[in-house]
């Protein structure tokens, strides 16, 4: 059912590997720290929460439905292959997105310095000027599993339009 507007939301989270030695990624940004996180492709909770969100919008089944982490295929995978992949099924759906907000929730480490480039993976992916792209960083205040730093969670909401006229 085409609509005018539609909205998506989404949420990921991953346990950081404290014994394998793995790279954070976030926002398809290299984050340097102590630890990564656990994941069949590169655990980028960020774009997970992100490609969910726009499946969401779309009315279409998860994330995990088209990669599943059975597949060997995504073992390792740049989750921005996933999300352009997802952005692929968005176009053929006949949608482009408005605007997209984040949050990252992490007790550590500091993401400040790294939303900018965040930012602008996430608008070259998705075709949006950094302007129209939201990605901000919270802890928890040291509550819950992100508070004892046991991961890092994200969620993700995004509007699409449906109007071909609509500038992105
Ligand atoms: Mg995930």
């Amino acid at each position: 059912m085409k609509l005018p507007l539609r909205i998506g939301n989404g949420f990921d989270a991953h346990a950081f590997s404290r014994s394998e030695e793995r790279p954070l990624i976030l926002g398809g940004v290299v984050i340097p720290h102590r630890w990564g996180l656990v994941g069949h492709s590169d655990a980028d909770a960020l774009y997970h929460a992100l490609g969910d969100a726009i499946l969401g919008a779309l009315g279409r089944p998860d994330l995990g439905h088209y990669f599943p982490d059975t597949d060997p295929a995504w073992k390792g995978a740049d989750s921005g292959a996933i999300l352009r992949d997802v952005a692929r099924l968005m176009t053929e759906d006949g949608y482009r997105p408005l605007n997209v907000d984040t949050v990252i929730i992490a007790q550590e480490p500091r993401l400040a310095p790294y939303v900018p480039a965040m930012k602008e993976n996430i608008g070259s992916l998705l075709g949006l000027p950094p302007g129209a792209v939201g990605v901000k960083a919270t802890t928890t205040e040291h509550l819950g599993f992100t508070g004892r730093g046991e991961g890092i969670a994200a969620l993700a909401v995004v509007l699409l339009s449906g109007d071909e006229h609509d500038a992105p």
